[in-house]
């Protein structure tokens, strides 16, 4: 599954340095080379996924799980008013490294981030096209 040319891969098997937060059989997470703000941390699993399609189950649980403690540690030892837990999938969605991964990013008062979006509005046509395509 290892793609060679993969950035992530590499510093998943340690062949790129990162500043390495925790790691385990799994996943490693690593602060963002790039950060959005202070303490800006990077999970990406061992393996390669391209994306949230490809991830594995008990992966994206890993995942999850990874990213809950170290949200934990973040409000802990940051000065942080909020965190945003995102992860983008394909190019218009903002993904750059096409390797899975999750971000989380302490927000605090005044920062730059910006991640608003026009809010549309929501018809009765709307509401039953995507209630009969998109019901689980
Ligand atoms: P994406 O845009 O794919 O959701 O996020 C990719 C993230 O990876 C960006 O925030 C970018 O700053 C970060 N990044 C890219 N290359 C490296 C690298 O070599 N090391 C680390 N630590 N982060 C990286
Ligand atoms: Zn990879």
């Amino acid at each position: 599954m290892r793609d060679n040319n993969c950035i992530f891969c590499k510093i998943a098997k340690g062949e790129i340095p990162s500043a390495t937060l925790y790691e385990d059989d799994l996943v490693k997470v690593i602060l963002d080379i790039s950060p959005a703000t202070k303490g800006h941390a990077l999970i990406l699993p061992k393996e390669h996924y391209d994306n949230f399609y490809e991830i594995s189950e008990d992966c994206a649980k890993h995942v999850i799980v990874t990213a809950k403690k170290m949200a934990e540690k973040m409000k802990e030892q940051l000065d942080l008013e909020g965190l945003n837990v995102l992860q983008n999938n394909g190019e218009i969605a903002g993904q750059t490294v096409f390797h899975y991964h999750m971000h989380l990013i302490p927000r605090y008062k005044e920062d730059q981030v910006n991640m608003d979006w026009n809010h549309g509005e929501v018809t009765e046509e709307y509401k039953e096209d995507l209630m009969q395509k998109l019901s689980l």
